[in-house]
């Protein structure tokens, strides 16, 4: 069963090459767009972001009032809960001196554990900040993932933890492969798996149980 995962992911790869994901210039940035992609489309994040304009930084919204960072992010939707999400984040990075290093060398587990602690943070929430902004090899579960393993079928079993241990069981234990595999799968999702899948031309195509269906 192994096996039929990493053929996805080498046929993805072989159609897409070496991608990277995750939009963002600093780790912080990535915390950030992490909290307000919550229920929302990316767009959305990116018009809330540029908000901030050169101002974005930790201590900038550890500072910030409620008010003031509310109006930033409202392009994002549920402003006033993200508003208070992104300040628990914050204060939560604020722990370790907004020091990426210093998180870094903690372990995984400890690290997991306290940002899902953390006001705002579920599962894909503490799972794309810390492999994507910390590089903890951690697998990122999202809506995509599901509906090609549901599709295809790659038999992950239900539930965010299900799937995520299924990928991280069956592939080398590598921030770089879930990182470029995650991205692999967004692209393959934008381009053919859509929510009404365009099959054709999809480089699954051959494999896939649902193609064409
Ligand atoms: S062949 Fe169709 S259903 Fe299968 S992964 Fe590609 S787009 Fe999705």
């Amino acid at each position: 069963m192994g096996d039929r995962l990493l053929s996805v992911y080498e046929i993805l790869f072989d159609r897409y090459g070496e991608l990277h994901w995750w939009p963002a210039r600093t780790p912080y940035e990535v915390m950030v767009g992490a909290v307000l992609t919550q229920n929302t489309a990316w767009s959305n994040v990116e018009k809330a972001m540029a908000g901030f304009g050169e101002k974005l930084s930790p201590s900038f919204v550890a500072d910030a009032d409620l008010i003031e960072l509310t109006r930033i992010i409202r392009p994002a939707g549920f402003f006033n809960q993200k508003a208070g999400y992104l300040k628990a984040v914050t204060a939560w990075f604020g722990g370790y001196g907004y020091d990426v290093a210093t998180v870094q060398k903690e372990p995984l587990a400890k690290i997991r554990s306290e940002l899902l602690a953390t006001r705002g943070v579920g599962q894909e929430t503490a799972d794309s900040i810390l492999l994507y902004a910390f590089g903890f090899p951690t697998f990122v579960v999202d809506a995509y993932t599901i509906r090609l393993c549901g599709r295809y079928p790659i038999e992950a079993g239900k539930g965010y933890t299900a799937v995520k241990a299924y990928f991280e069981r069956n592939l080398p234990q590598s921030a770089e492969v879930y990182n470029s595999f995650h991205a692999l799968i967004v692209i393959n999702a934008k381009e053919h798996c859509r929510k009404k899948p365009r099959c054709g031309g999809c480089p699954l195509g051959g494999t896939c149980g649902r193609c064409g269906i």
